[in-house]
């Protein structure tokens, strides 16, 4: 994967975290930049509410992608950070979003974050993050 495409996924994923208006609960907003084979990006932020329905960036960005008909995918950017706080952190994805994906892709399928304040990427492949998934 180029550096030049990393980067975009990395801003895309802020871009959207930067406009969540509904995650008032945890007051965390979380963004997500997937990107299909075909070089087509979703993007998610997490969308909280008052019950216990609330989903998560990733969710967001795989439920848009494949209720267009998309299913093949290449990589997710994910990053977080507090609603008041200027910069993102290192922020991973949640064990139900890593089952989910688990679901949708391959095992090296690769899953990067971005902290701003240590200035560093960071990458796992989905087989790191969820070496023994649930399967049928
Ligand atoms: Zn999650």
């Amino acid at each position: 994967m180029n550096k030049e495409l990393i980067n975009r996924l990395i801003e895309e994923a802020k871009e959207i975290a930067s406009r969540n208006f509904c995650c008032t609960h945890s007051n965390f907003t979380v963004g997500a930049a997937l990107l299909t084979n075909e070089g087509k990006i979703y993007k998610g932020f997490n969308i909280e509410n008052d019950g216990i329905q609330s989903i998560c960036a990733e969710r967001v960005a795989f439920a848009k992608a494949l209720s267009e008909d998309n299913q093949k995918f290449t990589c997710i950017a994910v990053v977080g950070k507090k609603l008041t706080a200027k910069e993102f952190k290192k922020t991973l994805p949640c064990g139900y979003c890593r089952q989910f994906m688990s679901e949708y892709v391959d095992k090296d399928f690769i899953i990067y974050t971005y902290d701003d304040i240590e200035n560093k990427l960071y990458t796992y492949s989905l087989n790191e993050l969820l070496p023994e998934s649930f399967n049928l």
